[in-house]
């Protein structure tokens, strides 16, 4: 509403990544929409929501990719894993072309998600452009008492690889708008 005539001054796109049941979708719904829903589909093909914010005093369209695409099946089967990589290769290139930030998003109470974190960057760091900005996400922080990933653990693989770090709750709304709000901040600050 209102924004029908808005003047646009900037898009960033920014793609979310990691693996399947990590949040991605419902931390989309909760930024774009502040909706969450429990039992969330499994994400079919690629999609994208915008939200239209300010920084700064400029009219910023995030556009927020959001893909089951190129969600990687680790089922310790080899066939099925080549697959999926053949099918998607080319959806995969687009879905990070003209990314100018990536959501990095594991569950905190999944050690897997976690350490599959390394291979999901070094995908992005093959396909994206190299200034990137990119946002380490541990989400789930509301099953505190599940926790498998101590912030320490995130923490240091963050600043090893240069990363911003944030853990968040897409179900309980912790740090959810803050942490697209950090990437997207960075981003126009490298831009402008
Ligand atoms: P995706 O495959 O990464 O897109 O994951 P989804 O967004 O579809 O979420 C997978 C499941 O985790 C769904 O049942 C969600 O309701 C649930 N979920 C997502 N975010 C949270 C969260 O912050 N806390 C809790 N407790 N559950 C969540
Ligand atoms: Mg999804």
């Amino acid at each position: 509403h209102g924004d029908f005539n808005q003047k646009i001054d900037y898009v960033f796109k920014v793609v979310l990544i990691g693996d399947s049941a990590v949040g991605k979708s419902q931390l989309l719904a909760r930024f774009a929409r502040n909706e969450f829903s429990v039992d969330s589909k499994a994400t079919i093909g690629v999609e994208f929501q915008t939200k239209t914010l300010a920084i700064d005093h400029k009219t910023v369209k995030a556009q927020i990719w959001d893909t089951a695409g190129q969600e990687r099946l680790f089922l310790g089967d080899v066939e099925v894993i080549v697959y999926l990589t053949l099918r998607y290769r080319a959806v995969t290139s687009a879905y990070y072309r003209g990314a100018v930030g990536a959501m990095l998003v594991y569950d905190m109470t999944k050690r897997q998600s976690f350490d599959h974190m390394a291979r999901w960057l070094e995908e992005l760091r093959g396909h994206a452009d190299k200034n990137i900005v990119i946002m380490l996400i541990g989400n789930k922080c509301d099953l505190g008492s599940l926790r498998a990933v101590p912030t320490e653990d995130a923490q240091e693989f963050a600043e090893r690889e240069n990363l911003c770090f944030m853990e968040t709750s897409a179900l309980e709304t912790t740090n959810v708008e803050s942490a697209f709000m950090t990437v997207l901040t960075e981003i126009y600050h490298i831009i402008s």
